[in-house]
């Protein structure tokens, strides 16, 4: 069997259901709170037109399912709410769109993206109830814990709303599982300050991570600060050896679902390493970096002695 270097999404869904689970992202139609009212946004954040395909939310689940059936041979589902903050509207809207996934008995379960300062209790509460049918993940973006960098990229909330949302979540409705996003990479961070940020998701009681390369897209803020002032950005190896670094220092139960990011190579600036044709190849080397390295998830966190070292 193939050596399996940290605990992927993919392998946790077969543990728990004993088959292959697919995601269905679906864009349900919300907004952004960062980019309303004269907000820019993330500074990353594309701001063209989509290039996904924009149907009504049933149509959404019901062309996502059909093609994970033939594509995969997937016979469970998990709906995904990805697009924009999937919180950020009333209770009743919020339940109307979720509840949809009642109408599909192949739907397992339901994962909802959004920002932590977009949740309350009583946002939580609904999320909570559907907890007793279904496998449910709530993503919190945070992509970096330090001060400076949330500054930078015009983030719009700090690493406390992250805590705050995050211990809300666990504390009151410990049946949701809490995913996080992470961006390594950017020009504000040493690679020490990365690896930090690691350390610190160490303590946490985070049940997942969305790890993403720094990558630029056309349309967005970030385009024009990386044309005026060209800041390095990593190359696919650099990437590889930081990543399976961070990776051990996570805990073995956090669930890596994530190691790299891509997006469509119309709308890619760079690293060229990003772009959707190139994801086996990134996903080759960093396992072939773990490998090189004798590292897998959890490593550095085995004595203090390697704690030190690093
Ligand atoms: S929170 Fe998400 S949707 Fe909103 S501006 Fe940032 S990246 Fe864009």
């Amino acid at each position: 069997m193939e050596k399996e270097y940290y605990y992927s999404f993919n392998k946790y869904l077969k543990d728990i259901f004993g088959e292959r689970v697919q995601r269905i992202p679906v864009d349900a139609g919300f907004t952004c709170p960062n980019r309303l009212n004269g907000q820019k946004g993330c500074i990353y954040c594309y701001q063209g037109s989509s290039y996904k395909e924009k149907l009504p939310l049933e149509k959404q689940i019901e062309k996502g399912i059909e093609f994970a059936k033939k594509r995969y041979k997937a016979k469970k589902f998990l709906v995904y709410f990805q697009s924009y903050t999937n919180t950020f509207d009333t209770i009743e809207n919020l339940k109307r769109k979720y509840d949809l996934i009642k109408k599909y008995p192949e739907v397992v379960g339901i994962i909802i993206g959004t920002r932590p300062d977009c949740v309350n209790e009583d946002i939580l509460n609904l999320i909570n109830s559907y907890t007793d049918n279904y496998l449910v993940w709530i993503e919190y973006g945070l992509q970096s814990p330090h001060f400076k960098t949330l500054k930078w990229i015009n983030r719009g909330h700090y690493f406390s709303d992250f805590l705050k949302a995050l211990f809300l979540t666990k504390n009151k409705f410990p049946k949701i599982n809490v995913c996080t996003h992470i961006i390594l990479g950017f020009p504000t961070e040493t690679k020490e300050e990365m690896l930090e940020t690691a350390k610190i998701l160490s303590t946490l009681p985070i049940d997942g991570i969305k790890i993403h390369p720094l990558h630029i897209l056309k349309d967005t803020p970030l385009a024009e600060i990386y044309k005026k002032e060209k800041f390095p950005l990593f190359s696919l190896e650099e990437y590889a050896d930081l990543v399976t670094d961070f990776i051990a220092y996570l805990p073995k139960n956090i669930v890596i679902q994530r190691v790299t990011g891509e997006a469509p190579e119309d709308i890619l600036i760079a690293p060229s390493w990003c772009s959707f044709k190139e994801k086996m190849k990134v996903l080759n080397t960093i396992k072939k970096t773990f490998e090189k390295k004798g590292l897998y998830q959890g490593k550095y966190l085995e004595s203090s002695e390697n704690a030190f070292k690093k």
